[in-house]
């Protein structure tokens, strides 16, 4: 593989082109470049039918510019060092963009997770856990995994359990992976956190004049026309959320096929009946495409690959229709097609801030295990019982009478799953308007990928001048 064909060096040339607007030291820029610590093992495993077979995997650390690091574990046959390296590398970026104090990391393990049974996966995810244990790849303050492509709450609780079995004295060590099952030390709204996070960013970015005029679409998210490849926990949610919030849901991709519906799909019934028979085809109200991919290029306002990396390349790149595209995969629009589609004046907004809701809210998991305790649980009554007196005031001061009903409502204190969105919401907007402000200092001449990277590079460089590193 070449560098510049692949996915760490399209990572890098992002990195480059940003870099080249910033001010701070060669050697700098290249110490963020690097990933600092990589191990690539291999484990036998043991299938149900006796025969034994040899399972690879990968853990890369890119950055501990700040401790632990952080990062998904991916289960898929397309792992490999370059790609677990680029990975770690987005991680880096994505969490200083949305000002997560961590490290990016990423581990692959080769396997087709489809292909294996659930006791044959449990064993290869403790296997995983136990060799990263041994080699210092995992720990609340080392390096903390998270799900991937392929991996869910069931292997993140399998982690802890074999992490909890190796460091039995460790208090903090349910901090040792995120987006664990909430009774299992996880945290509530952690599983819908990537695709709500696409949602708060798309909807902040569409009530902007400023970024609606030049895609020639109206202002707000209502009835804008949006496309989802991939439906498993990013693009179903992502989809979910969209058309909660006034979007129109106008075609999916998924592995097996995509559907075209100009009239918009009923999200909720699409995914009951992807669940009920295996498959998005056969959906009632909704045109079946010969070709799958041409899912991509359907007519639509909002483009959002929530699948892998490289869905859209120079091959299709010139027949996408979108306006917007939303990255909510890592890595879906290859460098070349994100600068030849910014040129064309489609706003791409890029996966490192776009999809980083997910690492936002186990960050919030990772606060809650290390501090024993669940958001709201300390000043919930408090707040209400503040809140009462104020309507109760309310009420002598005016003559108001307010319901039994409306008193629950304007008193209620915040549940975690509400501390949760709040925080979320306010990253999702807080970042977007840091990277604006980017592109605004280089006068609108910079892509947001770039202004984006611009961002990250400065508040990583600024870490590693404040740690006197490089005096
Ligand atoms: P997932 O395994 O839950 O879902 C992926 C979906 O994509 C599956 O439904 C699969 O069938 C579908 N798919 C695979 N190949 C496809 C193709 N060629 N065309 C159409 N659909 C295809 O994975 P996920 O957790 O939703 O992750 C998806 C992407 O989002 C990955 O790039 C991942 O790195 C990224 N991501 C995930 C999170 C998270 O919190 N899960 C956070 C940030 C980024």
């Amino acid at each position: 593989m070449t560098h510049q064909s692949s996915f760490f060096g399209h990572v890098n040339r992002n990195f480059d082109r940003a870099a080249a607007l910033t001010r701070h030291p060669p050697g700098i820029l290249d110490q963020i470049k690097q990933v600092n610590s990589l191990i690539h093992f291999t484990f036998p495993l043991k299938r149900d039918s006796g025969d034994v077979e040899v399972v690879h995997a990968w853990r890369a650390e890119h950055s501990h510019h700040k401790l632990p690091t952080k990062g998904g574990i991916r289960y898929a046959m397309t792992v490999n060092e370059d790609e677990v390296m680029a990975l770690a590398a987005l991680m880096t970026y994505k969490c200083a963009i949305v000002n997560v104090p961590f490290g990016g990391a990423k581990g692959g393990v080769r396997i087709d997770a489809t292909a294996y049974s659930t006791a044959e996966l449990e064993r290869i995810t403790r296997r995983f856990t136990f060799e990263l244990f041994k080699k210092n790849f995992i720990g609340p303050g080392l390096d903390v995994p998270a799900p991937d492509f392929g991996t869910g709450g069931r292997e993140m609780a399998w982690i802890a359990d074999t992490y909890a079995t190796l460091a039995p004295h460790d208090i903090d060590g349910l901090g040792c992976v995120t987006a664990k099952p909430v009774a299992q030390g996880g945290i509530h709204g952690r599983i819908e956190a990537t695709g709500r996070g696409v949602f708060y960013a798309l909807r902040e970015i569409c009530s902007q004049t400023e970024e609606m005029r030049p895609v020639d679409l109206p202002v707000g998210l209502e009835g804008k026309r949006v496309v989802v490849q991939g439906l498993g926990n990013v693009g179903s949610h992502a989809a979910r959320f969209l058309a909660e919030g006034g979007a129109v849901v106008v075609g999916v991709v998924e592995y097996e096929g995509a559907l075209s519906a100009p009239d918009g799909l009923d999200v909720e019934a699409l995914l009951a009946h992807r669940r009920d028979t295996g498959s998005v085809l056969g959906f009632p109200g909704a045109t079946a495409l010969e070709e799958r991919d041409a899912g991509l290029e359907l007519d639509c306002d909002i483009l959002v690959p929530a699948a892998l990396e490289n869905a859209i390349t120079m091959d299709n790149a010139p027949r996408i229709k979108a306006r917007i595209i939303a990255e909510a995969a890592n890595g879906p629009v290859a460098s070349d097609a994100s600068e030849y589609l910014h040129e064309r004046g489609v706003l791409v907004v890029p996966d490192a801030f776009i999809n980083a809701g997910g690492v936002t809210v186990s960050y919030f998991e990772w606060l809650k295990n290390l501090s024993h305790v669940r958001f709201g649980r300390m000043e919930k009554r408090f707040e209400e019982r503040s809140a009462r007196q104020i309507l109760t005031a309310i009420e002598n001061a005016t003559g108001t009478v307010f319901s039994d009903n409306q008193l629950r409502e304007y008193s209620r204190g915040p549940d975690e799953i509400d501390i949760v969105n709040s925080g979320l919401e306010e990253t999702m907007i807080q970042s977007w308007h840091e990277i604006r402000e980017v592109r605004r200092r280089h006068e609108d001449r910079i892509d947001l990928r770039t202004a984006s990277m611009v961002a990250a590079i400065d508040k990583i460089a600024v870490a590693y001048e404040d740690r006197g590193i490089f005096p």
